[in-house]
């Protein structure tokens, strides 16, 4: 089999900041946003993420708070009840991991002051990554 590539696939201007970190049930690739692996369905940890993006939000001070608890409340209703009894124990942690990073999200864009601040540390966050070496 012969594969021609008509262009580079890496180094390009796409190239993510930060390189998602495969699933660790199956190894295959996730995004970084993902709740759960596309491949085998596991439950993936919460990746380090601002509140913002964990919601799916713009990062902008005027958010809506009733839009920021309809994106909570569409997240958060992937790790409600006990629909991860079955998995083993490492998938559970990640689900509770994943509903506690999206409650602590909830709880800092609902706020207002530490909403600004968590646009102040990005914003500042931003400028700093830029020279920042990659990550391997
Ligand atoms: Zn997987």
């Amino acid at each position: 089999m012969t594969r021609s590539d008509s262009g580079p696939s890496n180094g390009g201007p796409d190239t993510p900041a930060r390189p998602p970190a495969p699933c660790g049930q199956c190894g295959g690739a996730v995004g970084p946003r993902a709740l759960f692996c596309h491949a085998c369905g596991a439950v993936l940890p919460p990746a380090p993420l601002d509140p913002f993006t964990r919601l799916g939000l713009e990062r902008r001070l005027d958010l809506d708070p009733a839009q920021i608890a309809r994106q909570y409340s569409g997240f958060a209703r992937a790790f409600a009840g006990d629909r991860f009894a079955d998995r083993d124990e490492a998938q559970r942690a990640n689900a509770s991991a994943q509903a506690a990073a999206l409650a602590d999200a909830l709880a800092t864009l609902t706020d207002p002051a530490r909403r600004a601040h968590a646009l102040r540390v990005l914003q500042g966050e931003s400028a700093a990554q830029a020279d920042a070496p990659p990550i391997p």
